[in-house]
């Protein structure tokens, strides 16, 4: 299956509430692969549809050596806050610590129509989060305090793939970035 290009910030897909998914056909399973690959491609932890330009509530992950992936999910979330820093496919090279849930339960489906239920702590539960609120059309610099958040659209200014026509997936590019995502983008 495709790799797919990876939407940047500046792209309305990326501030837009995904749809439920209705019918688990093939062609959710070729999305589901199609992120899976665009994913370990990058390389990353995690990939949300919405970031592939899919306006559905569909994401995959790749924590602790286990790939999984979730459909129409819904997140219950632990009192207990961790923070540490999150990054974003979707944004190249920025990085901030970012509060999160220590812990959630998520329930979902698979790819084939049954409910699955994912128990996460730590990266794995920071990861479903973080994806959960691209398929809501929130960013995790929407997450951060408003002076981190400042500072984190002062870089994004700066920053040499903001504004550019990538930026805005209108061109069909396979690697949008030749930087290192260190395996941390989400
Ligand atoms: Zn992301």
């Amino acid at each position: 299956m495709p790799i797919q290009p990876i939407r940047l910030f500046g792209d309305p897909v990326l501030a837009t509430p995904a749809a439920r998914v209705e019918t688990f056909d093939k062609e959710l399973r070729t999305l589901v692969s199609d992120l899976t690959e665009t994913m370990r491609d990058a390389p990353g932890a995690g990939l949300a549809a919405p970031q592939i330009g899919v306006p559905l509530r569909v994401f995959v992950w790749d924590v602790d050596d286990e790939l999984g992936h979730l459909v129409n999910p819904v997140l219950t979330l632990s009192e207990e806050l961790q923070d540490g820093e999150e990054g974003c496919l979707s944004f190249p090279d920025i990085r901030y610590d970012t509060p999160r849930a220590m812990t959630v339960i998520a329930n979902g489906f698979n790819m084939h129509g049954e409910p699955v239920q994912i128990n996460g702590s730590e990266f794995l539960a920071r990861a479903i989060q973080h994806e959960t609120d691209h398929l809501d059309g929130i960013l995790f610099i929407d997450r951060l305090p408003t002076d981190l958040r400042k500072e984190a659209m002062r870089e994004i200014r700066e920053s040499e793939w903001f504004g550019s026509e990538i930026a805005h997936g209108t061109t069909p590019v396979i690697k949008v970035s030749p930087h290192s995502t260190r395996g941390l983008g989400i």
